[in-house]
């Protein structure tokens, strides 16, 4: 295998290859493996010389475990995205660096199937799936992890040899717990993930045609948007309310509604107007939903809103859904991204504290995103997998991003302290309590290990972990001793 130094006419390339520019790394050399043990041979040799070394699937990463200036040798996933179905597994298959919509067009195509997964379609398989995985169809069908059967991991033993492995969810697997942490553990925790398998729960029989959901026939999207000049504090009150009732009333798996998705921007005034935007699977009575939602949620404002509303075929929305979320310069984004899981709508002081901020004069860019929850995947216990957040009705996130670096500092100061604000009764962090639930370590956030910012007495593990940190640092302890994976947030051998 070829290694990929400075000098080669790729590096640059592949060095940049990232979503969040704010973080920049200068790997000795990069390499390209097309096959498992092309990835052993690579950790192998990173050990043995004693080498910093991560690995990249899509480079969807929002924090620095990545581009991280101490990194000295980089797997990039990249050429291994193959997707096909296993018939010896009675399961689809899909290498690492296959991309969301790779994945779900060829479910698609050969098979009307679909993995539920997250919202935009070049995220990588590889990074994203370890960690829970929400997405647009998670109120109906459940987390992308909640279908895993298998993956394939390459990890390093006590005695520094590298070597891949193959672990199931069956029961009598004696690598189950393996298993049971990539269902949740977050991505550079245990070893490279080479392969994953993915097999809907209960479903056996080799039948590709039944092994995942049926992908739905058509998606109706809407999109709704108030003027900020049109919002004042009870407006703006109103709007979150109705939005967060909403959200707890239709969270239940049994709510006629978890075909709906819905986001709520409540973007800072700068960027001129709030918004709504969702889509349901609903079909036929796809309308009626949408009408139903925006009567509990946007007409009780009583002020005028813009409003489309459009069908559109699955696989073409699933290739590039919103296309305005992720318009040119999206992929030159410096961003932060701050999460929360809520049990409970935010109350009146907390949505002050967003109105405060959404409506303060500073020169930022971003806001407060909400997006509904639960439904299937408050069906699962908390316990079955690592993702431990089943009873949360809404995730919810402060985020800001800027393009010029003079923009740096006050954006990060400003999302900092409207989050520690909005969560200032539990110590400025989202604790497991009745209204909050932790954070997704899909979205991780280093300053929760911080204790300038996390003041909770509450370890950044539990945030993202609940009462299931323990079991995964035993898993980590078993399968990486030497803590050879590790970034910022990474999970800690058990004693
Ligand atoms: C624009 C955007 C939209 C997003 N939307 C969603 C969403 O809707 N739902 C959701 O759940 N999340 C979402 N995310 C978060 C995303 O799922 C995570 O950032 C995920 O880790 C990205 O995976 P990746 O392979 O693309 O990233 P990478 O940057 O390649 O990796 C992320 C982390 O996983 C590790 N990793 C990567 N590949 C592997 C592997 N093969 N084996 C082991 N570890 C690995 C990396 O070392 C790193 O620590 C979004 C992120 C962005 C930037």
């Amino acid at each position: 295998m070829e290694k990929i130094t400075p000098t080669d006419i790729r590096y640059t390339d592949l060095a940049e290859k990232r979503f969040n520019k704010r973080f920049i790394g200068k790997p000795d050399y990069i390499y390209l493996p097309t096959t498992t043990a092309e990835v052993a041979a690579a950790v192998q040799e990173a050990v043995t010389h004693q080498k910093r070394v991560v690995v990249r699937s899509g480079g969807y990463c929002l924090e620095g475990f990545v581009a991280d200036p101490a990194v000295e040798v980089l797997i990039d996933m990249s050429l291994m995205r193959n997707v096909e179905y296993d018939a010896g597994k009675a399961a689809f298959v899909a290498e690492a660096g296959a991309t969301l919509g790779e994945i779900n067009r060829k479910l698609f195509l050969n098979w009307g199937a679909v993995l539920p997964s997250g919202e935009h379609p070049n995220i990588g398989v590889g990074g994203h799936v370890l960690g829970g995985a929400f997405g647009f169809l998670c109120r109906e069908y459940g987390l992308a992890a909640d279908y895993l059967y298998a993956l394939e991991l390459v990890a390093v033993d006590a005695s520094g040899k590298a070597h891949a492995v193959i672990a199931t969810r069956e029961e009598n697997d004696p690598h189950r717990e393996l298993w049971w942490a990539h269902t949740g553990c977050g991505g550079g925790n245990y070893g490279i993930v080479t392969r994953y398998w993915f097999r809907a729960p209960g479903v056996d029989g080799s039948d590709p045609y039944t092994t995942m959901p049926k992908a739905p026939a058509s998606i109706t999207t809407f999109r709704i948007g108030w003027d900020w000049k049109d919002i004042n504090e009870a407006a703006f009150h109103r709007l979150a309310k109705n939005f967060g009732a909403w959200s707890l009333e239709h969270s239940r798996p049994d709510s006629p509604f978890i075909q709906l998705f819905s986001l709520l921007f409540l973007n800072h005034r700068n960027i001129g107007k709030l918004e709504m935007k969702g889509l349901t699977t609903a079909g036929e009575n796809a309308i009626q939903q949408i009408d139903a939602h925006l009567a509990a949620v946007a007409e009780p404002l009583g002020l005028p809103y813009t409003r489309q509303i459009e069908q559109t075929p699955w696989l073409r929305f699933a290739l590039n859904p919103f296309p305005e979320l992720f318009q040119p310069g999206f992929d030159n984004a410096t961003a932060k991204v701050k999460d929360a899981f809520l049990r409970k709508p935010f109350s009146d002081s907390q949505i002050s504290t967003a109105y405060k901020y959404l409506s303060m004069d500073k020169p930022v860019f971003g806001g407060l995103g909400m997006a509904t929850y639960g439904g299937k995947v408050n069906t699962i216990a908390p316990g079955a997998t690592a993702s431990a957040q089943r009873d949360s009705i809404l995730d919810i996130a402060c985020n800001t991003g800027w393009g010029d670096p003079s923009g740096e500092a006050p954006s990060l100061e400003w999302v900092r302290h409207f989050y520690r604000e909005l969560f200032a009764a539990t110590g400025g962090v989202p604790v497991p309590n009745e209204q909050t639930a932790g954070s997704m370590i899909n979205h991780p956030d280093t300053d929760l290990a911080d204790p300038a910012w996390n003041k909770s007495g509450v370890p950044w593990s539990t945030l993202y972990y609940n009462d299931n940190y323990p079991r995964l640092q035993q898993v980590k302890r078993k399968w990486d001793l030497l803590n050879i994976f590790h970034h910022a947030l990474s999970i800690q051998a058990a004693e």
